[in-house]
């Protein structure tokens, strides 16, 4: 298998090398030059397989160069279930996920399963890819002869900052360093960063919101000169955001793993097709959803459920993407995007692969923050997507209604997409599609709005999460993961904060001094 740039950039790339790189030199995503098809035999061994062959599986079909004996490391590693209370020889908590079957479906009624995604190590779905990415991208340092040490720098939105540095750290070869919006995250998201330990970690705070962070670490990556001075210092940048193929790849795999297990479980026949419901910020998970579908996952609609930044739903209904609009902070910070970068692959894709207009349309975004497609590409859209969004006073009912309807609770994220479930099937009238709803956090890592919802209490302001969550789980008698439950005790180790248009300078002051152990 061999990528290329979705814009076009001369070339073709291993996926070791894409994974090393991050993003293609021309700005452009990489993308896979096709998509393997599973035959209906592929998928009678793969409902007999665990998570880790699965993921094997999959995976072999897109990272073809690594060797089998190092990619099925990968994914033992990453993938690893340890029971609840077990800890290493240093008292911590295993670094590992704590359900058995890794990416489990939970039935909430009889045509909706729930895919639990959240049960890694820092409570979201991120740890999917992150658990896998630092160890792909050790194995590429190798496959690649590399000779620089990778910096990782990643903008976050609040989960993918701390799957990441939870995952890279102390990894060889690599340095992270992770940028957040200050106000732009949760309060547990955010003492889960600033609390990482990790000779190779460090984590900045960005006067500034999502897109801010976002811009300005894409700025440094297109910045010539630095990118030349750090080679010269056997530096070199890549990124941990799902720009990296390295990330989007594992990600495809739950969603054929969803599959298979709704096959065991007779909830449908091979072929049946399914919705399936993503809560959607930068477009990442989605998007694998889309890839799997290329592989031969039948879908019959995706539905692409946003916030009150709803900015993907206006373009999938009118072909019009446009970033010039108020940026609201809401309860799901996860998604609080007006600029999704992963977009960029699926217009790659309806669009025949013409990388001219994906380029025109990039262009545009980046001077009048605005796109258009013509009909006959709206038409193909939405043949597979759908989407509505859900403002915040639905996304708080629907975790109340969860809750008192089925004794399950949700996290606002997730909320947001069962609201959107409901109004796409009131919408499309379809009321006989097996759905599949993903879910992307434990609702413990927002327990501030999850609380507030399920008990009814007005104003948790003043009040401190880690104690809501705590009272959260005397009330509701689900327990809290255990990869919170110690949190608040951790030391903060990270205080830097800095403005939006100077992110480069803590960059700057700290691979001057970092001392590599690597
Ligand atoms: C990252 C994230 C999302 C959005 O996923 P994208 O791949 O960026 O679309 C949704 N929910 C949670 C909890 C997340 O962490």
């Amino acid at each position: 298998m061999l990528y290329g740039s979705s814009r076009g950039q001369e070339g073709e790339f291993t996926s070791a090398q894409v994974i090393k790189q991050g993003i293609a030199s021309d700005g452009g995503l990489f993308v896979p030059d096709h998509f393997p098809v599973l035959a209906e035999s592929d998928w009678v061994r793969l409902q007999n397989m665990d998570y880790k062959e699965r993921a094997f599986f999959i995976l072999k079909l897109y990272l073809d160069d690594y060797p089998d004996q190092e990619l099925a490391k990968c994914v033992d590693l990453a993938y690893d279930f340890q029971p609840d209370e077990l800890r290493d020889p240093s008292g911590a908590l295993k670094n590992s996920f704590d359900h058995p079957r890794i990416a489990p479906l939970h039935q909430l009624s009889d045509l909706c399963y729930v895919q639990e995604l959240w049960h890694g190590p820092t409570g979201a779905f991120k740890d999917m890819a992150l658990r896998i990415l630092p160890r792909l991208m050790t194995a590429s340092i190798r496959l690649t002869e590399e000779k620089s040490r990778i910096v990782i720098l990643t903008a976050t939105s609040g989960d993918t900052g701390k799957a990441a540095l939870a995952g890279f750290r102390d990894v060889p070869g690599t340095s992270i360093l992770v940028y957040y919006p200050k106000k732009g995250v949760s309060r547990i998201q955010e003492w889960q960063m600033i609390t990482q330990p990790g000779h190779n970690v460090k984590v900045v705070a960005v006067n500034g919101n999502f897109d801010d962070t976002q811009r300005g670490v894409k700025d440094i990556f297109a910045d010539i000169n630095l990118t030349e001075e750090l080679n010269k210092k056997r530096f070199k940048l890549s990124s941990a955001n799902s720009i990296n193929w390295g990330r989007l790849a594992p990600q495809i795999v739950y969603y054929i793993s969803a599959y298979a297990d709704l096959l065991n479980d007779k909830a449908l026949s091979w072929g049946d097709s399914i919705n399936i419901v993503v809560p959607t910020g930068n477009f990442g998970n989605i998007l694998a959803a889309y890839y799997a579908g290329k592989m031969g996952l039948p879908i019959k609609k995706l539905i692409c459920a946003a916030n009150s930044n709803n900015v993907l739903t206006d373009f999938i209904n009118t072909g019009h993407y446009n970033r010039n609009r108020p940026f609201y902070q809401t309860m799901s910070p996860s998604m609080d995007i007006l600029i999704s970068s992963n977009l960029e692959r699926l217009l790659y894709e309806i669009n025949g692969r013409d990388h001219e207009r994906l380029k025109s349309w990039m262009r545009s975004l980046s001077e009048n923050g605005a796109y258009s497609i013509n009909e006959e590409l709206k038409k193909t859209l939405r043949e597979t997507f759908w989407s509505a969004y859900c403002n915040e006073e639905e996304t708080a009912s629907a975790i109340k209604y969860v809750w008192d309807k089925y004794n399950y609770l949700i996290d606002p994220h997730t909320a947001v997409g069962f609201n959107v479930y409901q109004k796409y099937r009131r919408a499309a009238g379809d009321t006989d599609t097996v759905t599949l709803l993903i879910s992307t956090a434990s609702p413990y890592k927002f327990s501030g709005s999850v609380a507030q919802s399920v008990m009814n209490i007005d104003s948790y302001a003043t009040d401190d999460e880690f104690k809501l969550a705590a009272r959260l789980e005397k009330i509701t008698n689900k327990k809290i993961p255990r990869s919170l439950r110690d949190l608040s005790k951790y030391p903060v180790l990270h205080h830097e904060t800095c403005e939006q248009d100077n992110m480069e300078e803590p960059l700057r002051s700290w691979l001057k001094i970092v001392p590599d152990k690597g």
